[in-house]
């Protein structure tokens, strides 16, 4: 397989802007899609979210788009429009050093900033299909010039409802044009899709081969995005690694990382790339001598690394290549020791993740973040377990003498009590746990309300949230992916946070979080479902009178 960038045909721009982002080397779906799309082949890509499919695509988008051409020649479906700002962003970044227009285009922002931006020409349009169809039907958006095509997270948008939005904007684009989806899974009507809409299609997966790693304890923690440095250093606090490696995806991160985990006096130092011989000898043989616990690498810096006593391996960034989560957490539990290997997962990354779960024979725990209780118990034990272990080995004259002449003015334990304090320093403040996960129900032993079935609408919405009556139903044709779409699409928020929907003849119910209710009642306003303009109110009780359910 490829193994550098500069393998795949790409133009010096291109490079220079990768290898400012610290990539290395490209990701698998990387190394097998650009070069197919260089060359106009259509693609079909099974990979998860975290795979680096975005540069897949954008990297051959931005070569072979025509600088001199103001329409638009590339257009990138997306689910939602979370999705479609970060691809533009993606976009940009990678072209730096060209000069490309790209314009995210999404429900929920106001249409007459893009219909701006469209009059001026835009390049590349990334958008979700209900407000791209939109734009058709206004025509302030001409398909006719675009080249590209890219359905990203296909699965996803199959979910939402988007399945004949997409193929009506399919059939405005030209015959000729190339198109790539990328989908995390193949459900039949995405496989019929791509039968129907594409050419010669080349067939991509990056799968992985099981491996087993009984010896090591693999937990996982689930974390926001922006909580991760914080979650990192409470787990570093609790867990006292010896010794450990922690991944990251670039070598950007690895310095960055390795910069503020030294501000908080960790003992850390970085490996990457960008390291010659003599400095990486030199940073590899203070690690193996105890001299500093933290090694934070990229994969291909710590490739072939091979330190019998690292106690924890920590996947601060979740691997970009399914197989490297075994190839990483099997750098801890070396001849014979135990080891723990601890993934941080942010919610994008829950397929990924479940992806990497299936190449690994071990189980991976999910657990709960410590809290500063927690780490403050566990320091103490630790504390006692070495004063035992001192006291056991002798030695302790010199300071019998102090003891003693100390215990004529105090108590044995008043002395020992100020000790430990000197020693242990003060106790941090338990209030200001920015971490603290009051509601996890583990912990708290709350008890919640039984939880209903999903169907089960007779008594009311869930516990915290709200029903929602939206004036079409069944005879106006609609279907709970119209509405799971309209809601994700317009008032973004995710599908999975959508509770029970109800069809009826001419309205629906549906449940959201109450927090989020009056967002989704204000971003439907304008909305169409099934090109009927639409009304959301909160329902009333007695509006579920007289239901005649389809
Ligand atoms: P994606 O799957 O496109 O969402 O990418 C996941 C993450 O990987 C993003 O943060 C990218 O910036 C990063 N990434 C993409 N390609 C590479 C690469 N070749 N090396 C390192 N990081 C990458």
């Amino acid at each position: 397989m490829v193994s550098s960038f500069a393998e795949l045909g790409l133009s010096e721009p291109t490079l220079k802007a990768v290898t400012e982002l610290g990539y290395e080397e490209p990701t698998p779906i990387q190394a097998q899609t650009i070069q197919l799309m260089l060359e106009g082949v259509d693609v079909i890509a099974q990979a998860q979210t975290g795979t680096g499919k975005t540069a897949a695509f954008a990297l051959p988008i931005i070569e072979k788009l025509d600088p001199k051409v103001r329409a638009t020649q590339a257009l990138v479906l997306t689910p939602t429009r979370e999705l479609a700002v970060q691809v533009a962003e993606a976009f940009q970044s990678y072209s730096k050093y060209h000069r490309v227009s790209v314009l995210p285009v999404y429900g929920g922002q106001p249409i007459e900033r893009q219909l701006r931006a469209l009059e001026r020409g835009v390049q590349v349009v990334v958008g979700t299909p209900g407000r791209i169809l939109d734009h058709i039907r206004r025509k302030t958006l001409q398909l006719a010039p675009v080249r590209t095509v890219i359905l990203d997270e296909a699965d996803e948008m199959l979910n939402m409802g988007f399945i004949e939005d997409i193929e009506t904007i399919l059939k405005e684009t030209s015959e000729t044009r190339q198109t790539a989806l990328f989908s995390a899974t193949m459900p039949a009507p995405i496989a019929a899709l791509a039968r129907r809409y594409m050419h010669d299609a080349k067939r991509i997966t990056v799968a992985a081969e099981q491996k087993t790693v009984s010896q090591i304890r693999q937990i996982y923690y689930e974390v926001g995005k922006r909580d991760k440095l914080e979650v990192l250093t409470r787990i570093l606090d609790y867990e006292t690694p010896t010794a450990a490696i922690v991944f990251c995806r670039t070598k950007l991160e690895v310095d960055s990382l390795g910069q503020r985990l030294t501000a908080r006096a960790f003992a850390a130092e970085t490996l990457h790339g960008d390291l010659n011989q003599v400095q990486r000898d030199r940073v590899m043989a203070r690690f193996r001598s105890g001299q500093m616990e933290l090694l934070i690498a990229t994969d291909v810096a710590a490739r072939g690394l091979d330190v019998e006593h690292v106690s924890h391996v920590i996947n601060y960034d979740l691997p970009l290549e399914l197989e490297s989560y075994v190839h990483r957490i099997g750098r801890t539990g070396r001849a014979g020791r135990s080891g723990t290997a601890i993934s941080l997962v942010t919610p994008r990354e829950r397929r990924l993740w479940d992806a990497i779960q299936r190449t690994t024979s071990g189980s991976i725990q999910r657990m709960r973040l410590p809290t500063i209780g927690d780490v403050i118990t566990r320091r103490r034990e630790r504390f006692k377990e070495t004063l035992r272990e001192t006291i056991a080995e002798q030695g302790l004259e010199p300071y019998v003498i102090m003891a003693e002449e100390l215990g004529e003015e105090y108590s044995p334990t008043d002395l020992a009590a100020a000790a430990f304090k000197l020693l242990l320093g003060a106790a941090p403040d338990e209030t200001e746990d920015k971490l603290a996960e009051p509601d996890e129900p583990e912990k708290s032993g709350a008890k919640r309300p039984p939880k209903r079935r999903k169907d089960d609408n007779r008594m009311g919405p869930e516990h915290g949230m709200t029903r929602l009556y939206i004036d079409v139903g069944r005879e106006e044709g609609v279907r709970p992916g119209d509405i799971v779409g309209a809601i994700a699409n317009e008032a973004d928020i995710p599908g999975r946070s959508i509770g029970s929907i109800e069809i009826y003849d001419h309205f629906s119910l549906v449940d959201v979080p109450s927090n989020q209710a009056q967002q989704v009642i204000n971003a439907l306003k304008a909305t169409r479902i099934r090109n009927h303009k639409i009304t959301v109110t909160l329902a009333k009780a007695e509006k579920g009178q007289n239901r005649k359910k389809r």
